[in-house]
């Protein structure tokens, strides 16, 4: 569904991504997973359009290598950013609005919120509540539905556990595997490896712009040590 060939990433002058491959199918969570700085958000805000580029970039075969960012957007992709980025100032319910303002359909869009308010009361509860109120943890679900509300053909998901509680991260992590069985299509960018494989098809390991290993999560057994191996190579 997702094909990126020959991907380049550059900050200024600087090349961070070195012409990689990946592929996400259709209906499957794949975890792109390396330690910091390796590239894995350079990547996903090529495949966005926020950051300069080279490569293919195709989505069901139609190349959105040149497409400007809206554009890409429309075409079925959506961000949920690192550090979540909601708008604390606006209300728990215009957050999710937000995430629908491409959307027609304003009954839909109005169902589809009430469908999250019912997943997480508690954001339910604090609908007209500024979302900088809320914690790490429902600010993440909420940075999660929001992305989801645009009604995206995948969702790319840049480090979702980041800085939360072990707690919040396992439901983090359920909610992820839930989007996958409802049959989300998730390119998931993580440094926590055991959890990401657990709840992926495919895994790619990314280190200094280059990918080193894929294959099924089923090769990379529960993760662990995965970091480790990367951080001798980093
Ligand atoms: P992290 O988990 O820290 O976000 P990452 O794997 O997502 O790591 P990137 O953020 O994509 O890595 O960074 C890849 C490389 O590009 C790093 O060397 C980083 O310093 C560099 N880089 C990232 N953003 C910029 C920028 N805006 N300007 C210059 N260099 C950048």
């Amino acid at each position: 569904m997702l094909e990126v060939a020959g991907l380049k990433v550059f900050h200024g002058p600087i090349e961070a991504v070195h012409g990689i491959d990946l592929a996400v199918g259709q209906g499957t969570c794949v975890s792109l997973l390396g330690p910091n700085g390796a590239g894995k958000t350079s990547t996903l805000g090529a495949i966005v359009g926020s950051v300069r580029h080279e490569g293919a970039i195709r989505l069901d075969g139609r190349d959105l290598g040149r497409m400007a960012i809206e554009d890409r957007f429309r075409e079925g992709i959506a961000l949920c950013p690192e550090g979540r980025r909601i708008f604390n100032n606006l209300s728990v319910h215009d957050n999710l609005r937000m995430g629908a303002a491409t959307r027609r359909d304003a009954k839909g869009v109005a169902a589809d919120i009430d469908d999250w308010f019912a997943r997480f009361p508690i954001l339910g509860e604090r609908r007209d509540q500024s979302a900088g109120t809320l914690s790490g943890g429902e600010q993440q679900m909420l940075a999660i539905a929001r992305a989801l509300l645009s009604r995206p053909r995948i969702l790319l998901l840049d480090e979702p556990s980041l800085g939360l509680a072990p707690l919040i991260i396992r439901q983090v992590f359920e909610l992820i595997a839930e989007l996958r069985r409802d049959g989300m299509t998730i390119l998931l960018v993580e440094q926590n490896a055991s959890a990401a494989v657990e709840v992926s098809d495919r895994v790619y390991v990314m280190a200094n712009g280059v990918i080193r290993r894929a294959g099924a999560a089923a090769e990379f057994g529960d993760g662990s040590g995965l970091m480790d191996e990367l951080t001798g190579v980093h």
